[in-house]
């Protein structure tokens, strides 16, 4: 009966009180951009089409067994192809050690478990900021966090010259942590030029990169051009280790189907590793589910859907950037003093907009839009229905 007497609740996560505070508001004018989930111009959920054609073809196909430890072989195979390119010497020589994972967030999980288990010294340097889950998982895992500098408030950009410095000033062989596009929560990515030098950098310093792809397509509306930062240290000759999920691209957010990834020195290597991450994946959850990965290789291991897939992505893509464009209109023509050219610099689901804590409170307590405190607008939360209200009301608490 005393089990559990010392045990005080634990804080509530920022992101989910958002959505709470939101669901009990009255006001038709709400608006919750908040959450990072895709919505429709009409500000509802959305289901690809690739997807509902994808589970009318596995319907009643499939038995109920359950997968490998590593998950599905077939999505695994596809998810490489998509992050490593079709045609990667790494996939065709089997350099890459891959387990299907639980979404992002379980692909990083598993990695950090892997690093700790084999580099039980090691840290890991994440951005300033990042994801607030980074911290959460890097610390459960039972390693140490160090902070890399990233965004510059500033110029609500980023600040390439101090992450240069601290990529400079780490010790040899550090872990770090790069959003491979579309950071969260800053919207703020490296040039091309910038990742070669980092990429450069990396191996003069002979650090570990640790990608979490979070937004494949999703940034730019390509896959292909979301991959570059990927594709370019495995150019350099890096070893990466590479985070994807399904959530955001494919809207598969709740089915939690993602991959990790360990590109390794060789054959043999990547044995070993996939074995490891498997012998860790055992006592955590034994294997991945089915659904999931069943929609995600069907997807991807068709022509067509794959392509129907390509261009709902882009969709997605296209209305966020459109979001963009007019949310940054109309505050330069409500005569707003302010430079609100960040808002389409940045690219993927959020806009990182500058405001203050305190404004933030002034646009939920008196206009009912709901976010977080940093100031973080998540992008798909507007639409045509409502951009000019929320336009509006950004102007008058930034006056
Ligand atoms: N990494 C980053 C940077 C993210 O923004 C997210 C989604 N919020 C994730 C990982 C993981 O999400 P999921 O576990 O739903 O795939």
């Amino acid at each position: 009966s005393s089990w559990w007497r010392s045990i005080e609740p634990a804080p509530k996560d920022p992101i989910l009180g958002v959505t709470e505070a939101f669901l009990m508001d009255q006001s038709p004018n709400k608006v919750n951009v908040g959450v990072g989930a895709y919505r429709d111009d009409n500000g509802k959920p959305v289901v690809l089409d690739c997807v509902r054609e994808a589970e009318r073809r596995i319907a009643g196909n499939q038995n109920m067994e359950y997968l490998p430890i590593g998950g599905s072989i077939k999505m695994v195979e596809e998810s490489l192809k998509l992050a490593y390119g079709e045609n990667s010497e790494f996939i065709k020589d089997k350099r890459i050690a891959a387990v299907q994972a639980l979404s992002g967030t379980g692909a990083c999980r598993l990695f950090a478990a892997f690093q700790q288990r084999f580099h039980p010294d090691s840290q890991i340097y994440i951005p300033n900021p990042t994801w607030a889950n980074h911290h959460n998982i890097w610390r459960d895992a039972g390693l140490p966090i160090r902070i890399y500098q990233y965004y510059h408030p500033e110029s609500r950009g980023l600040d390439f010259a101090a992450l240069m410095d601290d990529i400079k000033n780490a010790p040899n062989g550090s872990f770090f942590l790069l959003h491979a596009c579309a950071h969260n929560p800053t919207g703020v990515d490296p040039t091309e030029e910038q990742w070669r030098e980092i990429s450069s950098q990396f191996k003069v310093k002979g650090h570990f990169a640790f990608f979490d792809m979070a937004y494949q397509g999703f940034a730019s509306g390509n896959p292909e051009r979301d991959a570059k930062a990927v594709r370019i240290f495995l150019e350099d000759g890096h070893l990466i280790g590479l985070a994807q999920s399904y959530a955001k691209n494919m809207g598969l957010y709740g089915q939690r189907v993602g991959c990790l990834s360990v590109v390794c020195e060789d054959e043999k290597q990547a044995i070993a590793v996939k074995s490891r991450l498997q012998q860790l994946a055992r006592p955590m959850y034994s294997n991945p589910p089915v659904h999931g990965a069943l929609i995600v290789s069907t997807v991807l291991g068709d022509t067509q859907l794959k392509k129907l897939w390509l261009q709902e992505v882009k969709v997605m893509a296209d209305r966020i950037i459109g979001m963009r464009s007019e949310l940054r209109e109309k505050l330069e023509k409500l005569g707003s003093r302010l430079s609100w050219k960040h808002i389409t610099n940045q690219i993927g689901m959020f806009c990182y907009s500058g405001m203050s804590p305190e404004q933030v409170d002034r646009l939920t307590k008196e206009f009912h839009i709901y976010m977080t405190r940093n100031g973080r607008i998540s992008m798909a939360g507007l639409n045509t229905g409502n951009v000019g209200y929320v336009a509006e009301a950004i102007h008058e608490v930034t006056k």
